[in-house]
């Protein structure tokens, strides 16, 4: 039987080798995963189905295409993101050749968490193949049949050597975090975070966590209130509400709920019809111990719109809540299902008072047709990222970094942050043995003429604002 300890080996002894270094092993790997995707879209759009419910149209564009584009972009831009970067050199540095070179950290982990359970695997995957690294994939045993097939799949078109997939639950992740990887890659809840990073303590393995928490939604007076309905439907009840960027709860005005809510259930109803249970584009809890959880929050507040459950079916109905006080169950965890309480605030600053009392979130949306609203928003908060007048379209950009700040993440990724992430920025100087002469001066015994020479050649010039040398 092979075991942890022997994969391993043969991973970083594979990376060891430099197998997985040459840029054309790069993009042979990158290619075989855009093949995995078309070759397998059937049999992934099927597993995604068994373990969420996930309608074809929604794992198109948050998995099997959005991982696509992810590969497709690396593959256009990895040449250029390989390359050194020359740097500026001082005096004494002049002749040499200074550079910082991107290098692969070796054996890395990526750990993975179930709400879009292709993408969160395969998408940091892209940027740790880009870097040149060999890579252990550790999918989330919750969407149990999108695992298996992943851990089917990858050995079967990627290289044997460098990657692997371990299946198991926290047992099993437990055991791995015991062995020394070069980089974690860690998505999941902020709890689990935090054993994730006192086990990379331990050998002093750098991290990555993407983690989660509760995104503030603020409405303010000067929405349109059509399209803020329409958007902010759509974002909180895509995969059941199960996303981590989705918008978790609302803070607006009394005023404003009165009109929100029957707008919210109208959007509900063109969007899923009279009954969302029927709907094929309406998915489901993942699990029991989800549903459960999900089903005591419902008894916060009072039910303005949905309030049904089925525990047959995993089914939750689009619910929104109304009269939620700060201190309800809901507000006290990340809802990451499809419940939208609504607190009632007086004012923008009395919602930015709300927001930065809290840990800071993954996402953070304002919904305003006044700049000015939008502008002071960004300005007096902090989030992982920020959208105005729409949300979880920020994280859709690979040219913006995704990733949280304090209690949702360190780091961040999609690509070129992906790739940077991944490697290693070496600082580089490459002297010739000759000019001798040079050196002379920084040698003892040291004197004064020594010194002065050496602090004028190693001098850094102060500029003003503009730039101007002072
Ligand atoms: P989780 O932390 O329970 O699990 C994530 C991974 O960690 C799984 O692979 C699991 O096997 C492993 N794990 C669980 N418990 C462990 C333990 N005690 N020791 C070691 N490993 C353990 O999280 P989850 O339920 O999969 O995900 C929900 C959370 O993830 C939410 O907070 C959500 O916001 C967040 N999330 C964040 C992102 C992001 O990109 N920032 C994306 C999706 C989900």
């Amino acid at each position: 039987m092979t075991t942890f300890a022997d994969s391993l080996l043969r991973l970083r002894n594979a990376f060891l080798s430099g197998k997985s270094r040459p840029v054309e092993f790069r993009i042979n790997q990158l290619n075989f995963l855009i093949r995995l995707l078309q070759e397998n879209e059937a049999a992934l759009l099927n597993v995604l189905y068994m373990d969420l419910h996930k309608s074809r149209f929604e794992a198109m564009i948050a998995e099997i295409g959005f991982v696509r584009n992810e590969a497709i972009y690396t593959l256009n831009n990895i040449k250029s993101w390989i390359e050194p970067e020359m740097v500026e050199k001082s005096f004494v540095t002049k002749l040499d050749n200074c550079f910082i070179q991107k290098e692969p950290y070796g054996l890395t982990l990526i750990i993975a968490s179930w709400s879009h359970p292709v993408q969160l695997v395969l998408m940091p995957l892209i940027g740790a193949i880009a870097a040149g690294n060999c890579v252990v994939l550790k999918p989330s045993e919750v969407t149990a049949n999108t695992a298996a097939l992943l851990g089917k799949l990858i050995p079967k078109y990627l290289d044997h050597d460098c990657f692997a997939v371990f299946n198991g639950g926290p047992v099993e992740t437990r055991k791995l975090l015991q062995f020394k990887f070069d980089y974690i890659f860690y998505t999941g809840s902020s709890a689990v975070g935090k054993v994730i990073m006192k086990a990379a303590a331990e050998h002093l393995t750098p991290v990555t966590l993407e983690l989660g928490g509760k995104n503030p939604c603020y409405i303010d007076q000067s929405c349109n209130l059509e399209s803020t309905a329409h958007r902010l439907t759509w974002g909180r009840f895509f995969n059941s509400g199960q996303s981590c960027v989705a918008p978790d709860y609302i803070l607006c005005t009394k005023e404003v709920q009165e009109q929100l809510v029957p707008a919210i259930g109208q959007c509900l109803h063109s969007f899923y019809g009279k009954e969302p249970k029927e709907s094929p584009d309406y998915g489901r809890i993942v699990n029991d111990n989800h549903f459960k959880r999900l089903q005591k929050l419902l008894s916060s507040g009072g039910v303005a719109i949905g309030g049904e459950s089925d525990d047959q079916d995993r089914y939750i109905a689009p619910t929104v809540l109304v009269d939620v006080k700060e201190s309800d169950p809901v507000m006290q965890e990340e809802i990451f299902g499809p419940i939208l309480p609504i607190i009632i605030i007086s004012c923008m600053e009395e919602a930015i008072g709300f927001i930065n009392r809290r840990q800071k979130p993954l996402a953070l949306y304002v919904y305003a047709t006044n700049n000015k609203v939008v502008n002071e928003m960004l300005e007096k908060t902090s989030s992982g990222g920020f959208c105005s007048n729409d949300n979880l379209v920020q994280m859709t950009l690979n040219t913006l970094p995704f990733g949280g700040i304090g209690f949702s993440g360190l780091g961040m990724y999609h690509g070129k942050f992906s790739f940077d992430t991944f490697s290693h920025r070496r600082a580089c100087v490459l002297k010739s043995s000759g000019m001798e002469k040079i050196n002379s001066t920084r040698y003892p015994p040291y004197n004064d003429h020594k010194l002065s020479w050496l602090l004028w050649a190693t001098d850094v010039k102060k500029r003003d604002c503009n730039c101007r040398l002072l």
